[in-house]
């Protein structure tokens, strides 16, 4: 998650894009930046890590002025919140400005290539492949690059770029994350979502998967992957900022019920083969001795987390047979616990902040523990500590009804304990391919629950629960 806006027009574009940035604070935020295309064609690039007022400021005794420009608010995949891993990224010799919400799902090898062809990396970021991508590729046309860049990344994006050589254009294109394009009168608007847009214009084009989309401040031409145009219709608004904030839905709770396909299949992304046969955790690199090095598995972990630990047990006790005990973290340190260097410590936390969490992490290592966390939120203090960290891919969650972080969290833990059982040869690889199978197939699923909503709100008015009560999980409001 996180938040992307653009804006080409007549009145300065930073003025948009941070107003738009603020409106998208609730899609999560670790660090912000914009870029804007300023006199002479030189495109400045302006991005801090911290609260969108800390780059507020840095616009303020700096303006960056120019009428076409983009920006995004960051919520860190790949590469910790920091200044330099901040979009937008730039390529080396300035052309290209990129902005991106989502994972380059083969960046490695793209960037392996790129630097063996000479291109420096200033970030840690899969996206800043996408633009040096742009500039090795460029023969002078900006949208026919774009297309043959995009024929080269694999994974989930919405992609915003400007070229200094064209200047009177934003280009953008998506696939898995959402991108909606705000259509005004001498100006236009780009954004992640509705309420970045919704004080500047109603009318709306949506885009969908594949494809892509060029912004002039007179036209806004969508086509699909092929170059073929697409007649897309105009969906105009009526929600109210709030209820666009929550993407339509009457509250987040019940978005976040919704976003749980996604959120499952960013998690599961690259850790199944891609035969399907083998759970895969390229940040572990494990072997089978580094799992013989320990005989017992600790879980500790807060709240909804500690209840991901203990169905995370039975995962790993059945698929690898190693015992685990399940702690909850603030009674972990006062227990005397049986924690030495043959335990391997699972520290689970959506935030990476849990202060207990944190603590009973830093025990168990003093106690000698090899510790592995399984946190939404890269850089958080947790991924830090721990000598491992596996990430959910749950973006940020509102609701203070845990949905989509937990259940993230049982596919993590779930693929991890396939991990160890295929490293220790404890488990039946024809089960671990079964299960495998059926975590790919969990989208699907989640959706078909979500075709009988309908049908589930009148069985809940039937039995008499209202229905608001039923779906948040309570019998009687
Ligand atoms: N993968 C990119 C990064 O870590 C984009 C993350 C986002 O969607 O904010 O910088």
């Amino acid at each position: 998650m996180c938040g992307i806006v653009g804006y080409i027009g007549f009145n300065q574009a930073s003025d948009f894009l941070l107003d738009g940035m603020a409106k998208l604070e609730y899609r999560g935020y670790d660090s912000a930046g914009i870029a804007v295309i300023g006199p002479e064609n030189v495109i400045k690039i302006q991005k801090k890590v911290g609260r969108l007022a800390n780059l507020e400021a840095i616009v303020k005794a700096d303006p960056n002025e120019g009428t076409v420009g983009i920006g995004h608010t960051r919520w860190a995949t790949h590469g910790r919140p920091s200044d330099m891993n901040s979009h937008p990224h730039a390529s080396e010799d300035g052309k290209f400005a990129v902005v991106h919400n989502g994972i380059i799902e083969n960046y490695m090898p793209l960037k392996e290539e790129l630097i063996a062809k000479g291109y420096h990396f200033k970030s840690e970021t899969d996206t800043e492949v996408v633009a040096h991508l742009l500039e090795d590729m460029y023969d002078g046309d900006f949208v026919g690059t774009v297309r043959r860049m995009l024929d080269r990344v694999d994974g989930a994006y919405a992609l915003e770029i400007i070229c200094a050589d064209e200047p009177d254009k934003i280009i953008c294109t998506k696939k898995e994350n959402p991108l909606v394009i705000g259509l005004g009168k001498g100006e236009n608007f780009v954004a992640s979502d509705i309420p970045a847009i919704i004080n500047y214009t109603r009318d709306t084009y949506i885009l969908n998967d594949g494809e892509l989309a060029i912004v002039t401040r007179d036209n806004v031409s969508v086509f699909d992957r092929k170059g073929n145009t697409i007649d897309k219709e105009v969906f105009h608004v009526n929600w109210n900022a709030e209820a666009a904030e929550k993407g339509g839905y009457e509250h987040f709770m019940l978005k976040e019920i919704h976003d749980q396909p996604k959120a499952v299949r960013d998690t599961f992304g690259t850790h199944i083969s891609e035969d399907g046969k083998a759970a895969i955790f390229d940040e572990l690199n494990w072997t089978a001795d580094d799992v013989a090095a320990f005989n017992k598995i600790l879980i500790v972990a807060c709240g909804t987390a500690y209840h991901a630990g203990l169905v995370t047990k039975q995962y790993i006790e059945n698929l690898a047979r190693i015992p685990v005990s399940v702690e909850i973290a603030s009674e972990y340190r006062y227990s005397n616990p049986l924690t030495d260097e043959k335990t391997l410590c699972i520290v689970i936390s959506q935030s990476g902040e849990t202060s207990d969490t944190l603590a009973a992490l830093k025990e168990a290592k003093r106690l000698g523990a090899k510790s592995l966390a399984i946190t939404n939120v890269v850089g958080s203090s947790i991924s830090r500590e721990a000598d491992n960290t596996v990430y959910t891919w749950a973006g940020p969650e509102i609701s203070v009804a845990s949905t989509k972080a937990y259940t993230t969290q049982l596919v993590a833990g779930l693929l991890f304990a396939v991990y160890l059982g295929q490293l220790n040869g404890k488990m039946d690889p024809a089960l671990g391919e079964e299960i495998l199978c059926g975590v790919k197939n969990l989208p699907t699923l989640i959706h078909e629950i979500f075709e009988v909503d309908e049908d589930m709100k009148a069985f809940a008015k039937h039995y008499g629960f209202k229905s608001d009560a039923f779906f948040l999980g309570r019998a009687i409001d």
